[in-house]
């Protein structure tokens, strides 16, 4: 049996979910981050000089690279894509607020790709607040560990991941943050029969004495090589020991900048970002999607526009009848909807 369960996120004991904090870990849940986005915005519109200041202000919660990128995203698309949908909204009155608990932003970088980070995140008009954690959210009202009050109804949580485990395992065989501990060949301690892969595993190596980065080319040579390993078994030739081979680690924190860190040596700003999109534009499966993505991607960036502007509500997806209801609703208005 081999336990590839991933992680969930962590809101580190408080009681987040229930207030209406929205986390980013699967597609649906980037997909709900656009749709509160969008509608907030729809409701600064409708209200006009009555909005209160809580559909304004988004707070994105720990600066890794996921809070880190999004914040900056957040910041392109304040100056340059929602002023065109919504050009009666006073831009000055919103704010981008990334708050993070430790003392620098992508703590798991070098120095240089921190302190550019900080400077390009600064440039973009994000107010960073360093050393500071989450206390409380309740009624809209976000409390940091130094007592300012911020009110959000766009509370994102990037603050970290905890491992996704199923019952029945030895306690004793779990380690922080609900990581599975396994040995060389990803075989779990005190089993014969059972292993663990990708973010869930706890391999510690002399080089990674805490456990390999929870990333995903981790995960996908963790699958080869026990693979491999399963097969050796099988032929009764020796087991191969993982090790993680770093090839670098980037993030991109808007348009034109980004932050590399190679093996030897570490860039940022223009250079890092062609890198960053090349790099991911190659990651993308088949040379079609590859095509269709570039050229999207192209059109984006002479237009600073997108297409993707279409609130999906989750209900409405789930269950076929309460799309039929509400199209019936609208019937009865008189509206129609577009699409399916
Ligand atoms: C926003 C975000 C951005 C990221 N960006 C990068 C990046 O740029 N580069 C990078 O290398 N990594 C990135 N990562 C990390 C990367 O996604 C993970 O390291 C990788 O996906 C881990 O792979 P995995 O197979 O261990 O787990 P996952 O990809 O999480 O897969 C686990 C799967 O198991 C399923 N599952 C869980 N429990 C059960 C159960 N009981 N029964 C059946 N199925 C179950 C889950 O639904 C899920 O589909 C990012 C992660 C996030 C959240």
């Amino acid at each position: 049996m081999v336990l590839a369960t991933g992680c969930v996120t962590n809101y580190f004991g408080l009681k987040l979910p229930e207030s209406g904090v929205y986390s980013l870990k699967t597609t649906y849940e980037a997909i709900q981050i656009r749709n509160i986005i969008i509608r907030n915005f729809e409701n600064i519109v409708a209200k006009g000089a009555d909005a209160p200041e809580e559909l304004y202000n988004i707070v994105i919660v720990g600066a890794g690279p996921t809070g880190v990128e999004m914040a900056g995203a957040f910041a392109e698309m304040k100056k340059n894509i929602l002023p065109k949908d919504y050009p009666r909204i006073n831009y000055s009155k919103v704010r981008i607020i990334l708050v993070e608990g430790s003392k620098t932003t992508l703590t798991a970088m070098s120095t240089t790709a921190q302190e550019a980070s900080l400077k390009f995140l600064r440039q973009l008009g994000v107010e960073v607040r360093l050393g500071i954690f989450v206390k409380e959210f309740e009624n809209h009202i976000v409390t940091l560990s130094d007592g300012e009050q911020l009110k959000t109804k766009n509370l994102i949580w990037t603050g970290g991941i905890k491992g996704n485990l199923i019952g029945g395992l030895e306690k004793s065989m779990i380690e922080r943050n609900n990581r599975i501990i396994v040995d060389r060949f990803n075989k779990i301690k005190g089993y014969n029969d059972i292993y663990a892969i990708g973010d869930i595993a706890l391999m510690k190596t002399q080089k990674y004495p805490n456990g390999h980065p929870q990333v995903a080319n981790v995960a996908i040579n963790q699958g080869k090589s026990l693979a491999q390993n399963l097969k050796r078994v099988q032929t009764g030739k020796a087991q191969e020991e993982y090790e993680y081979k770093d090839r670098g680690s980037m993030a991109t924190v808007g348009k034109f900048k980004a932050v590399v860190d190679l093996p030897y040596f570490n860039f940022n700003g223009l250079i890092a970002w062609f890198a960053w999109m090349f790099l991911h534009l190659m990651l993308i499966l088949s040379v079609r999607n590859r095509l269709i993505i570039f050229i999207n991607w192209v059109w984006s960036f002479f237009t600073n526009d997108t297409s993707l502007r279409l609130i999906l509500s989750e209900e409405m997806s789930k269950d076929p009848s309460i799309s039929r209801k509400a199209e019936q609703k609208l019937k009865n208005k008189n509206l129609h909807l577009g699409g399916s």
